[in-house]
């Protein structure tokens, strides 16, 4: 059914860690009953269009669809490990099992099932050689990979615990007049282990693992509190813009958290806009739809970050009834040699002006960037040509001497 579904997939050889030893030293009755126990649990941490089956005495093949990018076969095999992470009883014996896991990719690794459980079946022993509990791809930087990835997993749930996140703001200038109107809010870790990473490689693996959920929180939370100081010291509120990931906007749970912020924080849902790229937008699930709408009539403010990384199309745009569109850095990072560059950013501006859409143009560095923007009558401006992401106490500075 792989073909069903355009072949593409995982297939993983699942072996019990000292299967033999609980054999020979239990006896074969409590053999059975594990092997019971672990078909039962491994059941229950699959999703129904994964096919899990016996291969022999203690060995298991799962069969997972549909997977486009490796690293979603981390999640499978975290499930599966939680599954596992409370010993079995066996009559009041406690046993802790563990499994090692060799993961052939399809198409990358094989076409027929028979070549791809072979492979599967190398990398699990190449895990067994390594001192079992643990998985391996076919691969080599797959497993290099792999390894990274559970590295800033565990350090960004830590983070979590230790309120090691912070957010810094980065403000938006009005071209015309220089005036601060508004500022991006951004993630910062500064927890020692993954410091310096790049935040949008956290982010990805926590929209992987689901921490985004928590991470999302914890922006709008701090955003909402900062909001609330600015109103408590009296100086003008500017629009924070929150960037939203995929997950986050496709999430029931979502929409909800917003109204509980109303509610308790009193946000006032004008001061804020979520930022989501071209290509979120495009994804356009209906869940994802249902949310913007509903955000949008409770006041909230929408951007389209990334513009002209995706591939939307005006119809699209107007579709949507967003507020505002942020140039992607990556065509003003050649401004103003490039003319093909100028030609789209100049293009983009005119057709975001007649939709009734404001342009930001992001990452401007330099004067001569800033200058052919201002020709080309860009509203809006960020880029370390005018500031740098700020720490609070910078922003409330910053819109200290605005206000004066
Ligand atoms: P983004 O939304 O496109 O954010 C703009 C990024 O460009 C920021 O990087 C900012 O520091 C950087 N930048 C701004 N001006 C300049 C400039 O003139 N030159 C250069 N070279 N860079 C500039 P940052 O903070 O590292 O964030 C990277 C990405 O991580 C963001 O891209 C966004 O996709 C994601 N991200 C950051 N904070 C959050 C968050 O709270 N939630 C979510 N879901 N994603 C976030
Ligand atoms: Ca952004
Ligand atoms: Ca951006």
């Amino acid at each position: 059914s792989m073909k069903r579904n355009g072949g593409r997939g995982a297939l993983l050889f699942i072996d019990i860690d000292d299967f033999k030893v609980v054999n020979d030293e239990l006896g074969h009755d409590v053999g059975d009953i594990v092997l019971q126990t672990v078909s039962e649990r491994l059941r229950n941490s699959i999703r129904s269009s994964d096919t899990l089956g016996r291969y022999g005495g203690d060995e298991f093949l799962l069969i997972i669809e549909n997977i486009f990018e490796f690293d979603e076969v981390f999640l499978v095999i975290q499930k599966l490990r939680d599954q596992f992470s409370l010993p079995v009883d066996i009559n009041g014996t406690l046993l802790k099992i563990t499994f090692s896991i060799g993961v052939a990719m399809v198409p990358d690794d094989g076409h027929d099932a028979r070549s791809l459980i072979d492979v599967a079946d190398k990398a699990m022993y190449a895990v067994k050689q390594n001192g079992k509990d643990g998985f391996d791809f076919v691969k080599k930087e797959h497993s290099v990979i792999s390894n990274e990835y559970f590295r800033i997993q565990r350090s960004t749930k830590e983070a979590l615990k230790n309120q090691a996140f912070e957010i810094v703001y980065q403000p938006q200038f009005s071209i015309r007049d220089g005036r601060v109107t508004g500022a991006e809010a951004l993630l910062r870790c500064t927890d020692d282990s993954i410091k310096n990473l790049p935040i949008n490689k956290i982010i990805k693996v926590a929209e992987e693992s689901g921490v985004i959920h928590d991470i999302g929180q914890f922006v709008l939370e701090t955003v909402s509190r900062q909001l609330a100081e600015w109103r408590d010291i009296s100086v003008t509120p500017i629009r924070i813009s929150i960037n939203l990931s995929r997950k986050e906007i496709s999430d029931a749970r979502f929409e909800a958290m917003m109204r509980h912020e109303i509610r308790e924080r009193k946000v006032n849902p004008e001061e804020i806009e979520f930022e989501i790229t071209e290509s979120t937008l495009m994804d356009n699930t209906q869940r994802a739809r249902n949310n913007i709408e509903s955000l949008r009539s409770a006041g909230f403010q929408f951007s389209i970050d990334d513009f002209g990384t995706g591939y939307s199309s005006l119809s699209n745009l107007k579709e949507y009834n967003l507020d505002k569109l942020k140039i992607d850095k990556s065509f003003i990072d050649a401004l103003p040699a490039d003319e093909n560059d100028q030609a789209i950013v100049s293009a983009t501006i005119s057709m975001a002006k007649k939709l009734g859409l404001r342009v930001v143009a992001e990452g401007v560095e330099t004067s001569t960037q800033d200058a052919l923007l201002k020709t080309l009558e860009c509203d809006e401006v960020q880029g370390y040509f005018y500031s740098h992401p700020v720490h609070p106490g910078e922003m409330t500075q910053m819109l200290m001497a605005r206000n004066a």
